[in-house]
This record gives structure tokens, sequence and C-alpha cells, in this order.
């Protein structure tokens, strides 16, 4: 199984290209811009996400709740869709992790790392590393909401590594969640004050 880059439109349903800006099919986008007033009060039926049909589907949330709609990642809310989702995600095989290698300039640059040099580091911050979803509840949600972007072939923005101190300045579920994967390097932003100074 591949990482899903379909979407599907929320008035009819069919399957297009995933856009959560804009999640219509060409005939109900056009029929949306020539009857505008229509528009707010146009009931959405299926999840953009999925397809399935939901009442819960809004245009600023045209995603369904038990499947698509990402977790707050603070919340510790321990229900039946988290539950549920979880032992989805203990599961989930087959997808790949998708990083947003954006370069930073000069100060950050982008190098491959092995992922048991960053789990150890991961560690030493009190984070179960062996069984990633042996974690908080708000920590498994934030590993989930990144599996959840990877599995929509979405892309997400890379860790932050500051080498000099060997610390994760930023994206420690990140990890966990590549780990989780099976990934053996991954992409992160490597900062280092030699490298700051080296530019002044
Ligand atoms: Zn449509
Ligand atoms: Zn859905």
């Amino acid at each position: 199984m591949n990482n899903i880059h379909a979407g599907f439109c929320v008035f009819c349903g069919v399957s297009i290209d995933w856009n959560i800006n804009s999640p219509f099919c060409k005939i109900c986008f056009k029929v949306l811009i020539t009857k505008t007033s229509r528009f707010n009060r146009c009931e959405l039926a299926f999840c953009h996400g999925c397809g399935c049909y939901s009442k819960s589907i809004t245009v600023e949330y045209p995603l369904c709740k038990m499947r698509c709609r990402p977790f707050d990642r603070d919340s510790a809310l321990n229900d039946d869709i988290y539950i549920q989702r979880l032992n989805r995600y203990k599961q989930l095989k087959g997808i790949h992790s998708i990083w947003d290698c954006f370069p930073r300039g000069d100060s950050i640059v982008i190098n491959e790392y092995c992922i048991s040099d960053l789990l150890s580091v991961i560690e030493d911050d009190g984070l179960n590393t062996n069984d990633v979803f042996d974690n908080s509840i708000s920590s498994n949600k934030r590993i989930m909401n990144t599996l959840w972007m990877w599995e929509f072939g979405l892309p997400i923005s890379l860790p932050i590594l500051n080498k000099d101190d060997n610390y994760l300045i930023d994206g420690r579920h990140r990890i966990l969640a590549a780990s989780h994967l099976y990934e053996r390097k991954i992409p992160i932003y490597c900062q280092t004050k030699r490298i700051m100074r080296s530019i002044l």
C-alpha cells in the first residue's frame, strides 16, 4: 500500500485530488461559484479524507471525526474515537514518511540521521521508544497526527537537532512516528553554534 493521495468531493463523494482548502470536484465547484448565495446553506455529506457519509462534515472541517480529523494534540481525552484510532495506527504498515525539506539557510543545514541515533536522544527525554504508543495520550495523539499526514501523502516539517548539545529542539513525535514505520534514516535540520558563528 502506498500513501493515499486521493481525496473525495464533500458534496457528491467522487474521488478527487486531496485539497483540504477546496475539497470539491470540478462540477460541484462550478455549482458553488455560480450559486454563491447557496454556499452557506449547502449540506455537506462526504468526508474529504475517506469518502464516508458523515453529518459532522463542515466547510471548516471537511473530515470525519471517526477516522480522518486530526486530534487536538494537547487533549488527554481518552474516548472511543481515540481508542479505535489508536488500534488502527498500531497496525498501520506500508506507508512511508514524507518530509518538507525546505532549506532554512546557512545556520541550519539538512542532514540524514539514523533513526536509532535519534531515538537514543529521545530516550534521554523520558519517552518510551521501544513501543512508541506506550507514552501519554497527548503524546500518542501527536504521533497519530503525523502518521495521519503521511497516510494522506502530506509532507511534514523536519525535526530540529541542536548538534552541539545533542538536544532535539523540535520533532520528537515525528521521529517516533517514522520509527513506527521502520524508517532507518530521516532528514533533519541540524543547528550548530559553530555554523552560526561562522556566518557572523
Ligand atoms: Zn462533487
Ligand atoms: Zn473520513
